[in-house]
């Protein structure tokens, strides 16, 4: 599986678009919002008043969480500036990231009326603003050396270059599980090892010294990956594919070749990674939760028939379609969905699951 070329959420403003069904990850966005104001004071009075500030997020993917992220640094620029008292506004400049098949058509668009609001005599206060999409693989260089003020990541750092090479079948899963081999969890460790610190080496030379950064992955709460008190919505992903390989839909070898490119990691593996890489002081790391429920949000079409697994399950859609659809095709992939989100309906008629948030705040040092 290439992951840059596959790996995107659904694009477009469809039903099953990462647009229409991101509220989950727009609710951790808010969660976090605290951290990141903090981040952005210390910047802002540290640097005595810049006049530019330049920002970058990584893993924007497109939709309103874009746009709620790009007007939350505005706005919490322009309150740091007041709040200090500094008369004038910085110009900002504020960077999208993602890999190249991501939606950046529908970034744009909102962007483009995000802009008109900004220009309106009653927000003739706003700071200028300036934006730009950048393609590619945090994994790899972006931009300039040190020309980066700020870089935020949310929910995206979790998501691996590649799936991990594994010598044995990770049989009946897609990703770690209780049942996964001991040599695919260490396969999958050292992936999200290995990217975390080449993602670290090359924020290093592009972040200013003293510039920040505060990402925000989906994590696990017990040290052991296949702990059952880590929840992996996968699991009921392979469910709903085990039983379609047991009906004759899809063939076995399929799905022993299909691994989700992704790690919910350990607080203490973010932490330790940025020790050992050494570039950045960590400021503060924090653990958030939130509900599956959360993917609800004001969803239109949410009704009580159809439950709150109905929304995390078009939740998952969004996120997880494309990667699927690429390796079973599209002969199988609404079948596939249907018994994913009832899986997970079932779930959390049972169950009140939780996603674990790792929010950590770090400096770059000079
Ligand atoms: N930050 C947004 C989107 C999260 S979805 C939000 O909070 O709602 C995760 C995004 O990360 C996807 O758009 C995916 O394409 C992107 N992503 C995953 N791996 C990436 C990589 N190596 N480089 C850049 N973007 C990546």
């Amino acid at each position: 599986m290439e992951v840059p070329k596959l790996l995107r959420m659904n694009g477009g403003d469809g039903t099953y678009s990462y647009s229409k069904n991101s509220f989950l990850q727009r609710k951790v966005l808010s969660i976090t919002r605290p951290i990141v104001e903090e981040a952005l004071e210390t910047l802002y009075s540290e640097m005595k008043f810049p006049k530019t500030m330049i920002m970058a997020d990584l893993g924007c993917s497109s939709g309103p969480n874009t746009i709620l992220l790009i007007s939350d640094l505005v706005n919490s620029i322009e309150n740091i500036r007041l709040k200090l008292g500094h008369e004038k506004s910085p110009n900002i400049h504020i960077h999208l990231n993602d890999l190249p098949h991501n939606d950046f058509n529908t970034i744009f668009l909102l962007i483009s009326e995000y802009q008109k609001k900004l220009t309106l005599p009653a927000s003739s206060s706003s700071p200028p603003c300036y934006f730009s999409g950048v393609p590619g693989s945090f994994y790899t260089r972006l931009f300039l050396d040190k020309s980066i003020h700020f870089v935020h990541s949310s929910y995206s750092l979790m998501w691996l270059s590649q799936v991990p090479e594994m010598s044995e079948t990770n049989k009946g899963n897609v990703y770690m599980s209780d049942t996964s081999p001991r040599s695919v969890i260490k396969a999958y460790r050292e992936q999200f090892q290995n990217d975390f610190l080449m993602f670290l080496k090359c924020r290093a030379q592009e972040v200013v010294d003293g510039g920040h950064m505060v990402l925000t992955i989906l994590g696990r709460r017990n040290e052991d990956p296949c702990s059952k008190e880590n929840l992996y919505s996968w699991d009921l992903l392979a469910a709903a594919l085990t039983d379609m390989v047991n009906e004759g839909h899809i063939e076995e070898e399929k799905l022993e070749s299909f691994n989700i490119p992704l790690y919910h990691a350990y607080a203490k593996e973010v932490s330790d990674a940025i020790e050992e890489e050494g570039s950045f002081m960590i400021d503060c790391l924090k653990i958030s939760e939130v509900n599956w429920d959360a993917s609800t949000g004001e969803n239109p079409d949410f009704s009580q028939e159809n439950g709150q697994g109905y929304n995390m399950g078009k939740c998952m859609r969004a996120v997880a379609e494309p990667l699927v659809l690429s390796h079973f095709g599209e002969s199988v992939i609404e079948e596939v969905f249907v018994r994913f989100t009832n899986n997970i309906r079932n779930f959390m008629s049972k169950h009140n699951p939780k996603n674990v948030n790792i929010t950590v705040s770090v400096t770059r040092k000079r």
